[in-house]
Protein backbone atom coordinates (compact mmCIF):
# COMPACT_ATOMS: atom_id res chain seq x y z
CA UNK A 1 0.00 0.00 0.00
CA UNK A 2 2.73 2.43 0.97
CA UNK A 3 4.47 1.71 -2.45
CA UNK A 4 1.36 2.10 -4.22
CA UNK A 5 0.96 5.76 -3.30
CA UNK A 6 4.41 6.77 -3.17
CA UNK A 7 4.73 8.03 -6.51
CA UNK A 8 1.45 10.39 -5.68
CA UNK A 9 3.84 12.76 -3.89
CA UNK A 10 5.95 15.46 -5.70
CA UNK A 11 3.99 17.96 -7.91
CA UNK A 12 0.49 16.36 -7.41
CA UNK A 13 -0.06 16.37 -3.85
CA UNK A 14 1.41 18.89 -1.24
CA UNK A 15 2.42 17.14 1.86
CA UNK A 16 1.85 18.95 4.94
CA UNK A 17 4.88 19.02 7.21
CA UNK A 18 4.92 16.00 10.14
CA UNK A 19 4.98 18.47 12.72
CA UNK A 20 1.75 20.09 11.41
CA UNK A 21 0.27 16.13 11.17
CA UNK A 22 1.51 16.01 15.06
CA UNK A 23 0.29 18.92 16.40
CA UNK A 24 -2.48 18.74 14.64
CA UNK A 25 -3.41 15.31 16.50
CA UNK A 26 -2.23 16.61 20.29
CA UNK A 27 -4.41 19.70 19.52
CA UNK A 28 -7.44 17.25 18.93
CA UNK A 29 -6.32 15.52 21.60
CA UNK A 30 -7.11 18.58 23.97
CA UNK A 31 -10.76 19.06 22.93
CA UNK A 32 -11.56 16.41 25.35
CA UNK A 33 -10.20 17.29 28.61
CA UNK A 34 -10.97 21.23 27.91
CA UNK A 35 -14.71 19.81 27.68
CA UNK A 36 -14.64 17.87 31.02
CA UNK A 37 -13.55 21.05 32.28
CA UNK A 38 -15.53 22.94 31.33
CA UNK A 39 -18.07 20.92 32.36
CA UNK A 40 -16.96 20.32 35.13
CA UNK A 41 -16.54 24.29 36.16
CA UNK A 42 -20.47 24.40 35.31
CA UNK A 43 -21.26 21.75 37.45
CA UNK A 44 -19.44 23.02 39.87
CA UNK A 45 -22.04 25.88 40.18
CA UNK A 46 -24.36 23.13 41.81
CA UNK A 47 -23.72 20.05 41.98
CA UNK A 48 -26.31 18.37 44.29
CA UNK A 49 -28.45 18.44 41.61
CA UNK A 50 -25.99 18.75 37.86
CA UNK A 51 -23.31 16.15 39.77
CA UNK A 52 -24.63 12.93 38.30
CA UNK A 53 -23.99 14.93 34.58
CA UNK A 54 -20.27 13.89 35.28
CA UNK A 55 -21.07 10.46 34.70
CA UNK A 56 -22.12 11.19 30.98
CA UNK A 57 -19.34 13.10 30.40
CA UNK A 58 -18.15 10.77 27.76
CA UNK A 59 -21.09 10.48 26.05
CA UNK A 60 -21.63 14.07 26.48
CA UNK A 61 -18.47 14.87 24.58
CA UNK A 62 -19.07 12.06 21.86
CA UNK A 63 -22.51 14.44 21.01
CA UNK A 64 -20.29 17.33 21.02
CA UNK A 65 -17.87 16.08 18.98
CA UNK A 66 -19.97 13.97 16.39
CA UNK A 67 -21.87 18.04 16.04
CA UNK A 68 -18.64 20.15 15.66
CA UNK A 69 -16.75 17.59 13.37
CA UNK A 70 -19.51 17.53 11.51
CA UNK A 71 -19.80 20.89 10.74
CA UNK A 72 -16.39 21.15 9.73
CA UNK A 73 -16.34 18.40 7.51
CA UNK A 74 -19.10 19.79 5.57
CA UNK A 75 -17.65 23.14 5.50
CA UNK A 76 -13.54 22.56 4.91
CA UNK A 77 -13.66 18.64 4.88
CA UNK A 78 -11.65 18.59 7.53
CA UNK A 79 -12.06 17.80 11.46
CA UNK A 80 -11.67 20.64 13.57
CA UNK A 81 -7.99 20.16 14.74
CA UNK A 82 -7.20 19.76 10.75
CA UNK A 83 -8.85 23.02 9.68
CA UNK A 84 -7.58 24.79 12.40
CA UNK A 85 -4.05 24.09 11.10
CA UNK A 86 -5.25 25.24 7.38
CA UNK A 87 -5.46 20.99 6.46
CA UNK A 88 -8.24 19.43 4.62
CA UNK A 89 -9.23 15.71 3.60
CA UNK A 90 -8.35 14.30 0.22
CA UNK A 91 -9.53 10.69 -1.21
CA UNK A 92 -6.99 8.44 -3.08
CA UNK A 93 -9.15 6.18 -5.50
CA UNK A 94 -7.44 4.04 -7.54
CA UNK A 95 -4.27 5.70 -7.18
CA UNK A 96 -5.76 9.29 -8.91
CA UNK A 97 -6.29 12.06 -6.29
CA UNK A 98 -9.71 13.45 -5.55
CA UNK A 99 -9.74 16.63 -4.24
CA UNK A 100 -12.97 16.46 -3.51
CA UNK A 101 -14.17 13.93 -0.75
CA UNK A 102 -16.29 11.14 -1.75
CA UNK A 103 -19.39 11.52 0.03
CA UNK A 104 -19.65 7.90 1.60
CA UNK A 105 -15.45 8.40 2.52
CA UNK A 106 -16.35 11.47 4.33
CA UNK A 107 -19.19 9.71 6.28
CA UNK A 108 -16.60 6.63 7.52
CA UNK A 109 -14.26 9.57 8.09
CA UNK A 110 -16.51 10.55 10.68
CA UNK A 111 -17.46 8.18 11.73
CA UNK A 112 -13.62 6.62 12.59
CA UNK A 113 -12.76 9.97 14.07
CA UNK A 114 -15.56 10.31 16.23
CA UNK A 115 -15.66 7.09 17.05
CA UNK A 116 -12.36 5.44 17.59
CA UNK A 117 -11.07 7.94 20.61
CA UNK A 118 -14.69 7.00 22.19
CA UNK A 119 -14.25 3.77 21.95
CA UNK A 120 -10.36 3.87 22.87
CA UNK A 121 -10.75 5.73 25.80
CA UNK A 122 -13.80 3.38 27.21
CA UNK A 123 -11.87 0.58 26.59
CA UNK A 124 -8.73 2.23 28.48
CA UNK A 125 -11.62 3.06 31.51
CA UNK A 126 -12.09 -0.52 31.92
CA UNK A 127 -9.01 -2.00 31.64
CA UNK A 128 -8.28 1.03 34.51
CA UNK A 129 -10.88 -0.40 36.35
CA UNK A 130 -10.24 -3.72 36.42
CA UNK A 131 -6.39 -3.15 37.21
CA UNK A 132 -7.60 -1.02 40.35
CA UNK A 133 -9.58 -3.36 42.02
CA UNK A 134 -7.73 -4.64 45.36
CA UNK A 135 -6.91 -8.62 44.82
CA UNK A 136 -8.57 -9.68 47.96
CA UNK A 137 -11.80 -8.65 46.58
CA UNK A 138 -11.48 -10.35 43.61
CA UNK A 139 -10.48 -13.21 45.44
CA UNK A 140 -13.55 -13.37 47.57
CA UNK A 141 -15.76 -11.39 45.18
CA UNK A 142 -15.50 -12.98 41.88
CA UNK A 143 -15.79 -16.55 40.10
CA UNK A 144 -12.60 -17.75 38.17
CA UNK A 145 -14.10 -17.44 34.54
CA UNK A 146 -14.82 -13.66 36.12
CA UNK A 147 -11.19 -13.01 37.01
CA UNK A 148 -10.15 -14.99 33.62
CA UNK A 149 -11.96 -12.60 31.68
CA UNK A 150 -10.58 -9.68 33.96
CA UNK A 151 -7.29 -10.85 33.23
CA UNK A 152 -7.85 -10.90 29.93
CA UNK A 153 -9.33 -7.48 29.15
CA UNK A 154 -6.53 -5.75 31.01
CA UNK A 155 -4.06 -7.95 29.18
CA UNK A 156 -5.47 -7.34 25.89
CA UNK A 157 -6.18 -3.82 26.18
CA UNK A 158 -2.10 -3.26 27.27
CA UNK A 159 -1.40 -5.07 24.00
CA UNK A 160 -3.65 -3.84 21.46
CA UNK A 161 -2.58 -0.33 22.40
CA UNK A 162 0.72 -1.05 22.24
CA UNK A 163 0.84 -2.68 18.94
CA UNK A 164 -1.45 -0.13 17.65
CA UNK A 165 1.39 3.16 18.76
CA UNK A 166 3.33 1.16 16.69
CA UNK A 167 1.26 0.88 13.65
CA UNK A 168 1.36 4.72 14.42
CA UNK A 169 5.11 5.62 14.71
CA UNK A 170 5.63 3.17 11.96
CA UNK A 171 3.10 5.12 9.68
CA UNK A 172 4.87 7.76 10.84
CA UNK A 173 8.61 6.76 9.62
CA UNK A 174 7.03 5.79 6.65
CA UNK A 175 5.00 9.08 5.57
CA UNK A 176 8.54 10.92 6.82
CA UNK A 177 11.04 8.91 4.61
CA UNK A 178 8.61 9.68 1.79
CA UNK A 179 7.43 5.93 1.39
CA UNK A 180 3.91 6.56 2.49
CA UNK A 181 0.99 9.54 1.58
CA UNK A 182 -0.93 8.22 4.88
CA UNK A 183 -0.10 10.71 7.94
CA UNK A 184 -2.04 7.83 10.28
CA UNK A 185 -3.12 4.23 10.11
CA UNK A 186 -6.88 5.19 10.14
CA UNK A 187 -6.39 8.00 7.25
CA UNK A 188 -4.51 4.86 5.86
CA UNK A 189 -7.77 2.79 6.61
CA UNK A 190 -9.96 4.92 4.54
CA UNK A 191 -7.68 5.74 1.42
CA UNK A 192 -7.81 9.55 2.56
CA UNK A 193 -4.61 11.76 3.25
CA UNK A 194 -4.35 15.45 4.47
CA UNK A 195 -3.33 18.05 2.32
CA UNK A 196 -2.95 22.09 2.86
CA UNK A 197 -6.69 23.81 2.12
CA UNK A 198 -7.08 26.52 -0.01
CA UNK A 199 -6.83 29.78 1.56
CA UNK A 200 -10.14 31.14 2.79
CA UNK A 201 -11.56 34.35 1.50
CA UNK A 202 -12.16 36.50 4.10
CA UNK A 203 -14.84 39.60 4.64
CA UNK A 204 -12.48 42.78 5.04
CA UNK A 205 -13.95 44.99 7.24
CA UNK A 206 -13.57 47.50 4.18
CA UNK A 207 -15.51 45.39 2.13
CA UNK A 208 -17.74 44.91 4.68
CA UNK A 209 -18.59 48.75 5.38
CA UNK A 210 -18.88 49.05 1.47
CA UNK A 211 -22.14 46.57 1.45
CA UNK A 212 -23.71 48.37 4.22
CA UNK A 213 -23.20 51.50 2.76
CA UNK A 214 -24.23 50.27 -0.95
CA UNK A 215 -27.11 48.24 1.29
CA UNK A 216 -25.91 45.49 -0.45
CA UNK A 217 -25.47 43.53 3.15
CA UNK A 218 -27.78 40.37 3.08
CA UNK A 219 -29.05 37.91 5.67
CA UNK A 220 -26.25 35.48 3.82
CA UNK A 221 -23.24 37.76 4.67
CA UNK A 222 -24.22 38.39 8.39
CA UNK A 223 -25.20 34.12 8.62
CA UNK A 224 -21.10 34.13 7.49
CA UNK A 225 -19.92 36.53 9.44
CA UNK A 226 -21.78 34.87 12.75
CA UNK A 227 -20.55 31.00 11.81
CA UNK A 228 -16.94 32.49 11.76
CA UNK A 229 -17.13 34.20 14.56
CA UNK A 230 -18.58 30.72 16.85
CA UNK A 231 -15.93 29.11 15.37
CA UNK A 232 -12.90 31.18 15.64
CA UNK A 233 -14.36 31.59 18.86
CA UNK A 234 -14.52 27.80 19.62
CA UNK A 235 -10.69 27.33 18.36
CA UNK A 236 -9.53 30.27 20.49
CA UNK A 237 -11.51 28.53 23.42
CA UNK A 238 -10.11 25.63 23.10
CA UNK A 239 -6.53 27.13 22.62
CA UNK A 240 -7.56 29.25 25.80
CA UNK A 241 -8.39 26.13 27.50
CA UNK A 242 -5.36 23.96 26.71
CA UNK A 243 -3.19 26.48 28.31
CA UNK A 244 -5.83 26.90 31.19
CA UNK A 245 -5.00 23.22 31.79
CA UNK A 246 -1.73 23.62 31.16
CA UNK A 247 -1.55 26.34 33.58
CA UNK A 248 -3.15 24.63 36.67
CA UNK A 249 -1.45 21.50 36.49
CA UNK A 250 2.36 23.46 36.66
CA UNK A 251 0.63 25.01 39.34
CA UNK A 252 -0.73 22.16 40.91
CA UNK A 253 3.02 20.75 40.74
CA UNK A 254 5.10 23.79 42.08
CA UNK A 255 2.23 24.10 45.52
CA UNK A 256 2.86 20.22 46.28
CA UNK A 257 6.52 21.35 46.26
CA UNK A 258 6.01 24.31 48.31
CA UNK A 259 4.08 22.98 51.09
CA UNK A 260 4.97 23.89 54.34
CA UNK A 261 7.11 21.38 57.01
CA UNK A 262 4.33 19.60 58.78
CA UNK A 263 4.86 19.84 62.84
CA UNK A 264 7.32 16.86 64.72
CA UNK A 265 4.64 14.30 66.32
CA UNK A 266 4.22 15.18 69.99
CA UNK A 267 6.58 12.67 72.46
CA UNK A 268 4.51 10.46 74.31
CA UNK A 269 5.03 10.20 78.10
CA UNK A 270 6.63 6.73 77.69
CA UNK A 271 9.17 8.00 75.49
CA UNK A 272 9.92 10.28 78.02
CA UNK A 273 10.48 7.94 80.38
CA UNK A 274 12.74 5.86 78.05
CA UNK A 275 15.08 8.94 76.88
CA UNK A 276 18.70 7.83 76.34
CA UNK A 277 17.92 4.56 77.86
CA UNK A 278 17.17 1.18 76.72
CA UNK A 279 13.79 0.69 77.05
CA UNK A 280 14.26 -3.16 78.06
CA UNK A 281 17.19 -3.19 80.20
CA UNK A 282 16.91 0.69 81.24
CA UNK A 283 20.74 1.22 80.90
CA UNK A 284 22.41 3.62 78.45
CA UNK A 285 22.02 1.27 74.98
CA UNK A 286 25.15 -0.41 73.90
CA UNK A 287 25.51 -1.43 70.37
CA UNK A 288 22.94 1.26 69.85
CA UNK A 289 20.03 -0.24 67.69
CA UNK A 290 16.33 1.43 66.17
CA UNK A 291 13.74 -0.41 65.59
CA UNK A 292 11.93 2.32 62.53
CA UNK A 293 8.72 0.95 63.08
CA UNK A 294 7.83 2.80 66.71
CA UNK A 295 11.70 4.74 66.92
CA UNK A 296 12.49 3.39 70.06
CA UNK A 297 16.45 2.47 70.50
CA UNK A 298 17.61 -0.45 71.88
CA UNK A 299 21.09 -2.43 72.99
CA UNK A 300 21.03 -4.62 69.76
CA UNK A 301 22.02 -7.67 72.26
CA UNK A 302 18.43 -7.00 74.21
CA UNK A 303 16.03 -6.36 71.32
CA UNK A 304 17.68 -8.96 69.16
CA UNK A 305 16.13 -11.66 71.37
CA UNK A 306 12.62 -9.80 71.88
CA UNK A 307 11.93 -9.64 68.19
CA UNK A 308 12.81 -13.23 67.31
CA UNK A 309 10.37 -14.56 69.92
CA UNK A 310 7.56 -12.01 69.89
CA UNK A 311 7.79 -10.28 66.77
CA UNK A 312 6.48 -7.30 68.46
CA UNK A 313 8.48 -4.14 69.36
CA UNK A 314 8.41 -4.36 73.38
CA UNK A 315 7.41 -1.05 73.54
CA UNK A 316 4.76 -0.42 71.25
CA UNK A 317 3.55 -3.74 70.26
CA UNK A 318 3.87 -2.82 66.54
CA UNK A 319 4.77 -6.23 64.57
CA UNK A 320 8.51 -6.24 63.49
CA UNK A 321 11.26 -8.65 61.91
CA UNK A 322 14.61 -8.88 62.54
CA UNK A 323 15.52 -7.24 59.50
CA UNK A 324 13.97 -4.57 60.73
CA UNK A 325 16.47 -3.72 62.82
CA UNK A 326 18.73 -0.46 61.75
CA UNK A 327 22.27 -0.28 63.56
CA UNK A 328 23.25 3.43 64.98
CA UNK A 329 26.45 5.05 64.49
CA UNK A 330 26.15 7.91 67.22
CA UNK A 331 30.04 7.42 68.14
ZN1 LIG B 1 19.44 -2.95 76.71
Amino acid sequence: MAEKGAHLTGTTLIRPSIFEIIAQESFASTVEPAFKKLLSFVVSFNPERYGHLLRWADEGYLIFNVILQKHYFKKYSASFSEAFYGLKRIAIIDSKIRQKLPKKRAKLSLVLLVLFPYLKSKLYQLAQSYCFLVKFIIDILLQKWQKLYRHCVVKGCTISFIIYEFIVLYNYILYIAGKSVYQSPLLRLLSVTLTYAEPERIISISDLLRKIRNNSFNITDGMDILQRTVTTSLELGAFFLQFVSWWTQEHHYKSLMTLPTPPPPTIPETARQHKGKCPVCCKAPRVPTVLPISGYAFCYQCILPVIRKTGKCPVTNYPAKEDDLIRLYLD
